[in-house]
C-alpha cells in the first residue's frame, strides 16, 4: 500500500504523519510482512521522513514522487535519483498522471525515468491509465497495454522482476469515482498478460500491480479480492493517517472480501 502525498504536508507536518501512521498501525497490530506498507512525500519532506524511519526503526517504506532522469548537471530544480538512494528511499513513482499532464512527460521521457531509476537502485512505482475519453470508447485496454511496453522498452527481465505497476484511470483521481473491481481488474489482468509475453510467466506473477483512483477504506477490499490487483496507490486518502491506516489493514475489515487476500 503506497500513499502518494502529492504537493500536500510540509517536513513538520510529514513528521506528524508518519508517527500517527506507525502508531496506528502498531495499535491495530499490523502485519508489515503481509502488506508492506509505504509513504510518498513530496521531496522537501523526505529527510524528515527518513531521519524517523531509521531512527526509531519503523517498518514503513518510504520513496519519491518523481525524479530527473539526468544523473547530474545542469539541470535546474531536478533531483537526481542518485540523491534518493543516499535519502534511503526505496520507491519512486514514474509517469504518475499528473506529470503526463501537467508536466507533458511522455511515454519516452517515462522511459528515461525508468532508466534513471534502475541505475540508482530505486524501485520505480511505473504509472499507468486511461483517461475519460478512451475509457467512453472502451479501449483503456489497448491504451494502458501500449503505454506499459512503451514505458518498459529498455526495462532487462532482471530489473522488471522488482518493478511495481500502478493501474491509475484518470477519469477516477481525486474526483470519488473509482472504478469497479471489475474494471481494475480487467486492466491488471490485461496488463500481466502482457507482461508474461514480453518476459516470461513466473516473472509476471511475481510483479506487484496496484490500483490507484479514490481509493478509500470502504472500497479497497473488494478492489483487493481481485485476482491481479496486489496493491493499492492511494492519493488523498493517504494524507489522513488514520484512514490510510485503515486502507493499509483492509484483511480486516469485515465483510464478504475480508478473507480473500
Ligand atoms: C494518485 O494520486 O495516485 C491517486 C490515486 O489519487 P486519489 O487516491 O486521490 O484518487
Amino acid at each position: 500500500m503506497a500513499g502518494n502525498w502529492k504537493m500536500n504536508l510540509d517536513h513538520v507536518q510529514a513528521t506528524h504523519l508518519v508517527q500517527k501512521l506507525d502508531w496506528t498501525l502498531r495499535d491495530g497490530k499490523h502485519d508489515f510482512a503481509a502488506v508492506e506498507v509505504a509513504v510518498l512525500p513530496p521531496f522537501t519532506d523526505i529527510r524528515s521522513v527518513q531521519t524517523l524511519v531509521d531512527g526509531d526503526r519503523l517498518h514503513l517504506k518510504f520513496g519519491a514522487q518523481d525524479l530527473s532522469a539526468h544523473e547530474a548537471g545542469a539541470f535546474t530544480g531536478e533531483i537526481s535519483g542518485q540523491f534518493l538512494a543516499r535519502l534511503g528511499c526505496t520507491y519512486v513513482v514514474v509517469g504518475h498522471s499528473e506529470r503526463r499532464e501537467y508536466h507533458h512527460e511522455s511515454d519516452a521521457v517515462v522511459a528515461a525515468k525508468l532508466a534513471a531509476a534502475y541505475r540508482d537502485g530505486l524501485t520505480p512505482i511505473f504509472c499507468v491509465g486511461e483517461g475519460l475519453a478512451v475509457r467512453k470508447e472502451g479501449r483503456q485496454v489497448e491504451y494502458v497495454l501500449a503505454q506499459v511496453e512503451a514505458g518498459l522498452a529498455d526495462v532487462t527481465p532482471a530489473q522488471v522482476a522488482s518493478i511495481v505497476i500502478a493501474y491509475e484511470p484518470i477519469w477516477a483521481i481525486g474526483t470519488g469515482e473509482v472504478a469497479t473491481p471489475a474494471d481494475a481488474q480487467e486492466v491488471c489482468g490485461a496488463v500481466r498478460t502482457r507482461l508474461a509475453e514480453l518476459y516470461d510467466e513466473p516473472t509476471a506473477a511475481g510483479i506487484r500491480i496496484l490500483y490507484g483512483g479514490s481509493v478509500k477504506s470502504g472500497n479497497v477490499a473488494a478492489i483487493m479480492a481481485e485476482a491481479d490487483v496486489d496493491g493499492a496507490l492511494v492519493g488523498g486518502a493517504s494524507i489522513d493517517p488514520v484512514e490510510f491506516a485503515a486502507i493499509c489493514r483492509y484483511q480486516s475489515h469485515v465483510g464478504a472480501h475480508s478473507s480473500s487476500r
